[in-house]
C-alpha cells in the first residue's frame, strides 16, 4: 500500500541514516551468545532482533560463539544453542564462527596497542587495580608500571603468553586514562593469564582476552556494521568505540543498545535458570515450566508464536517488565485456527447411557475446528459408557450450573442429548458413576427436536478411549512473595506442576512428539518430546483457553 505508515523503531533509524550518509553500504549484524547456559526467551527477542534487521536490509547475518571465557563454556551449550537459533528460524548460511578462532588476531591486535603505546603490561594484584581504580567521585591513581617502555611491553606480553607467569601475576591494560569520568575507560584490563583448557583450543593459550577488548575486535573482523548489545553495555561504548578506533579497522562497527526483555515473575537469567537446574528444582533445562527456548518447544510454544511476542514487545531503550499472559496470548492465537480441537477428559468419571444399546458402537461425525474447515472431519466412537469431566455434574447444583444434575439435560457434543437420571457414590460419598438416558432423534445433524438445553458438555468413549497422562502447569514462582527473597533464593511455587490421568480419544493415542491440540473447555496441549510413548501418550498444557488479557494499545 502506497499510503501506509511504516513505523521505525530506533535501530532502524539508525540504520537508514548510517546507509544515507554512507557510512556503511550494507548491513551485518550477528547474535553473540556465550556458550555457557541454554538460550531464553529473552535471547529470542535478540536473535529475531538481529536477524529481522538483516533480512529487512538484505545484509547479513552471523550466529557467533563469544567463547573467550573458557571456565564455564561447554560444547553441550554450542549444540543447544545452534538448535534453538535454527528452531527460531534465524538462519546464519554457512557464517558460522567462534571467537575462539580470532585469539591469534586478539593476540596481535595487542601487540599493535603497546607498539602503539596504547597498553602496557601491569604488575599490580587484581586488589592492587582496584583500588588503584578510583570510584565514581574520585579519579583513579596511576600505576607504577603505566610507562614502561615499549620493548619491555612486548617481551612482558610475549612471556605472558609463553606461560612464564602465573594466574593473575601480571595482566595488559589498555593505556587511556585513569581520571577518565567512565570507570570503564580507566585503563581497563585487556588480556590476563589463566591456566584454563578451553572447549575449542584446549591449552593452546594461557592467556585470554578480556571481554570488553574481544568483542569489538570479533565485530570488526567479520564486518559487522550493527553490534547491537542491552542497556548495560551502555557504558562500555567508549571502550568500545576506543579499540575500534585505535586498531585503525577501516569500517569500524557501531555498537547501540537496546532494553532487555524481561518478563513479570518469571526467571529470565541463565543464571538463575541454571540455579534451578542445578538443585533439581525443575528437571532440566528444558523442563516446561521454564522459560529457556528448550523449554518453550517443549511445552508447545511455536516459532511463530514467539516472533509474535517479540514483535508485539518491541524495542526499546528503557527496561519494563512484559507480561507473561502476552506470551500466552499469543500461542492461542497460533494454535486456534492451525491446530484440531479433541476431546479429552481430563478429570474423568464414568457416564452410563442406560437406554442406550449394550456392546454398540457408532461413529460420530465431529469438525476438527469449526473456524477452520480444511482441518477436515473425524469419526469419533460413541457407546453406551462414557467419561465425563468430574465437575460437568453436581449432586446439588448450585444457580446458574447449567452441565449435568439430577433431572436436567445437556448436549453432549457432536453427539446426542441425554438427561441425569440417576448417580452412584462410593464409601467416601464420591460420585462415581452418572446414569442417563439419551433421546435419539436428537443425534448432531440428523434429527432436530425444536428443544433446547443450556449445556454442552464434551466427553469420550470408555471402551475405546485411551488413558494418557496430562501435566498441568503452573508458574513456578510464588507470585504473591516476587521472583526473589532477599537472600538471592528464588521463591518456588510447590503446585507448579500437576499430574492427572485423563481419557483421550483414540485419534490422540499416537500423536507425535512437538503435535499439539487444543482439547475442548482445557486448553491447548503438547505431546511431550521427552516421555510419551506410541500407546501411553504425556501432554503437557501449553496453556489454557480463557484470559482476561488484553493487547496493549
Ligand atoms: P543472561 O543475562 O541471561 O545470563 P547474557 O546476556 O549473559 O544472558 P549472552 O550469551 O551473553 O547471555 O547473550 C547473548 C546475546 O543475547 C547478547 O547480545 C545479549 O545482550 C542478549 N540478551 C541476553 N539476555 C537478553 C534479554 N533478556 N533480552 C534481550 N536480549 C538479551
Ligand atoms: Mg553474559
Amino acid at each position: 500500500m502506497e499510503n501506509e505508515v511504516v513505523s521505525r523503531n530506533f535501530i532502524e533509524q539508525i540504520i537508514d541514516q548510517d546507509l544515507a550518509e554512507g557510512a556503511c553500504e550494507t548491513v551485518c549484524t550477528r547474535f553473540p551468545p556465550e556458550p555457557n547456559g541454554y538460550l531464553h526467551i529473552g535471547h529470542a527477542k535478540s536473535i529475531l532482533l538481529n536477524y529481522g534487521l538483516a533480512q529487512k536490509y538484505h545484509g547479513r547475518f552471523n550466529m557467533r560463539f563469544d567463547d573467550t571465557n573458557p571456565t564455564k563454556e561447554k560444547d553441550e551449550f554450542v549444540e543447544s544453542i545452534k538448535a534453538d537459533v535454527s528452531w527460531l528460524g534465524a538462519d546464519w548460511e554457512d557464517r558460522l564462527y567462534f571467537a575462539s578462532d580470532y585469539f591469534h588476531q586478539m593476540y596481535e591486535a595487542a601487540v599493535k596497542l603497546i607498539q602503539k603505546g596504547k597498553a602496557y603490561v601491569c604488575d599490580l594484584s587484581a586488589e592492587e587495580i582496584r583500588a588503584y581504580r578510583g570510584t565514581l567521585t574520585e579519579p583513579g591513581k596511576d600505576s607504577p608500571y603505566r610507562n614502561r617502555g615499549v620493548e619491555e611491553n612486548l617481551r612482558f606480553f610475549e612471556e605472558m603468553r609463553e606461560g612464564k607467569y602465573a594466574d593473575g601475576e601480571k595482566v595488559l591494560r589498555a593505556r587511556i586514562d585513569m581520571a577518565s569520568p567512565n570507570i570503564n575507560m580507566r585503563d581497563p584490563v585487556i588480556y590476563r593469564v589463566a591456566r584454563m583448557s578451553h572447549h575449542r583450543t584446549g591449552d593452546t593459550w594461557c592467556i585470554y582476552p578480556m571481554y570488553d577488548f574481544a568483542h569489538p575486535i570479533e565485530d570488526a573482523i567479520e564486518g559487522v556494521t550493527h553490534s547491537i548489545c542491552t542497556l548495560e553495555f551502555e557504558d562500555h561504548r567508549p571502550l568500545y568505540d576506543w579499540v575500534v578506533r585505535e586498531l585503525e579497522y577501516p569500517h569500524p562497527p557501531k555498537q547501540i543498545e537496546f532494553a532487555k526483555l524481561y518478563l513479570t515473575n518469571v526467571v529470565t537469567g541463565k543464571r538463575y535458570i541454571k540455579k534451578l537446574v542445578e538443585e533439581g528444582i525443575v528437571d532440566g533445562w528444558d523442563d516446561p515450566r521454564l522459560v529457556s527456548i528448550a523449554a518453550l518447544r517443549r511445552r508447545g510454544f511455536t516459532p511463530e508464536s514467539i516472533r509474535m511476542f517479540v514483535d508485539l514487545c518491541g524495542v526499546a531503550k528503557a527496561n519494563s517488565s512484559v507480561d507473561y499472559a502476552m506470551l500466552e496470548y499469543c500461542i492461542r492465537e497460533d494454535l486456534k485456527l492451525k491446530r484440531p480441537r479433541m476431546m479429552a477428559v481430563l478429570d474423568p468419571i464414568r457416564l452410563v447411557i442406560d437406554n442406550y444399546p449394550e456392546g454398540q458402537t457408532e461413529y460420530l461425525e465431529a469438525d476438527n475446528n469449526l473456524e477452520n474447515e480444511t482441518l477436515g472431519k473425524r469419526q469419533v466412537p460413541f457407546g453406551r459408557e462414557l467419561y465425563i469431566e468430574r465437575e460437568d455434574f453436581m449432586e446439588i447444583p448450585p444457580k446458574k450450573y447449567k452441565r449435568l444434575y439430577p433431572g436436567n439435560e445437556v448436549r453432549l457434543m457432536n453427539a446426542y442429548f441425554v438427561r441425569c437420571v440417576d448417580f452412584e457414590k462410593d464409601a467416601d460419598g464420591n460420585v462415581t458413576v452418572v446414569h442417563c438416558t439419551y433421546d435419539p432423534e436428537t443425534k448432531c445433524g440428523t434429527g432436530f427436536t425444536g428443544r433446547k438445553v443450556k449445556g454442552t458438555i464434551h466427553w469420550v468413549s470408555a471402551d475405546e478411549s485411551v488413558e494418557a497422562e496430562v501435566r498441568l502447569y503452573e508458574n513456578l514462582i510464588n507470585e504473591e512473595k516476587g521472583v526473589y527473597n532477599e537472600d538471592g533464593s528464588i521463591n518456588i511455587n510447590p503446585d507448579s506442576l500437576r499430574v492427572q490421568k485423563a481419557r483421550i480419544e483414540p485419534a490422540l493415542a499416537d500423536a507425535e512428539a512437538y503435535e499439539s491440540f487444543q482439547f475442548v473447555r482445557n486448553g491447548y496441549f503438547c505431546v511431550d518430546c521427552k516421555d510419551s510413548r506410541p500407546g501411553a501418550p504425556v501432554f503437557n498444557r501449553i496453556v489454557s483457553l480463557k484470559s482476561s488479557f488484553k493487547l496493549p494499545k
